[in-house]
């Protein structure tokens, strides 16, 4: 089954990946899931390879020849909001709020299964259509079973209204907002208490427990709000997998 960015087109996917038997099977994969794959081996070609709209997502391995994946997300921002995803070898030393600072939209870790990524890609193609799709506010957001009156202040899930308080009212919209992209902890403090965020790193903590209580079938076992370990929480678009 295929997936396309827009009409007919098919999604056309940068890979910059410089370990040659990983590459083989990576464009193989997505290929066969529908892709237009372009795969460049370093840094540099990486650059050389982009132009703003002639693809749908960059995936970006993080340790490259001649430049960094560091360097090329910082250059690739410079010149376009295209999704990019980081890829990094477990093990990895990753400082992944501070990619995420500068634009990174998710990241997987090797080794990753295909279905995952491609699970993911799909995630951000869909986000930007949504954010493309609705520059205004949206007054009502609807993300599977959830459904937030943003006006109206009220929160259903499955038709049944939920009570939320304030804050978490606040935060599950910023999670709406930006399904399948990961939020760190920072971002979701200033967005949704500013300064008016006092007490320990555990208050936002408390708050997603709470909003996993009323909105997960299994808050043990997130499908919604899942945890991006050390890094802060992500709304996903897609149902596991198992
Ligand atoms: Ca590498």
């Amino acid at each position: 089954m295929s997936k396309h960015a827009d009409g007919g087109r098919r999604t056309r996917v940068l890979v910059v990946e410089d370990e040659e038997s990983f590459v083989e099977a990576l464009t193989i994969g997505l290929q066969r899931e529908g892709f237009d794959v372009t795969a460049v081996r370093d840094g540099l070609d990486a650059l050389h390879a982009f132009r703003p709209g002639e693809f749908d997502v960059v995936l970006l391995d993080l340790m490259l020849p001649r430049l960094s994946g560091l360097d090329v997300l910082r250059s690739l921002r410079e010149v376009s909001d295209v999704p990019i995803i980081i890829v990094s070898a477990k093990g990895e030393e990753v400082d992944m709020v501070l990619l995420l600072e500068i634009g990174a939209d998710d990241y997987v870790t090797k080794p990753y299964r295909l279905r995952e990524l491609v699970a993911r890609i799909r995630a951000v193609l869909r986000r930007r259509e949504v954010r493309d799709a609705d520059e205004d506010d949206e007054s009502v957001i609807e993300r599977g079973p959830i459904r937030l009156d943003v006006d109206a202040r009220r929160c259903f899930v499955a038709g049944a209204e939920v009570k939320l308080r304030k804050k978490e009212f606040a935060l599950l919209h910023l999670l709406l907002e930006n399904p399948g992209r990961v939020l760190t902890r920072e971002v979701l403090i200033d967005r949704v208490w500013g300064s008016d965020y006092v007490g320990d790193t555990k208050t936002l903590d408390v708050h997603i427990k709470r909003l996993r209580g009323l909105i997960e079938r299994n808050p043990k076992s997130p499908e919604f709000i899942t945890t991006v370990r050390g890094v802060g929480y992500r709304f996903e678009t897609t149902a596991p997998t198992g």
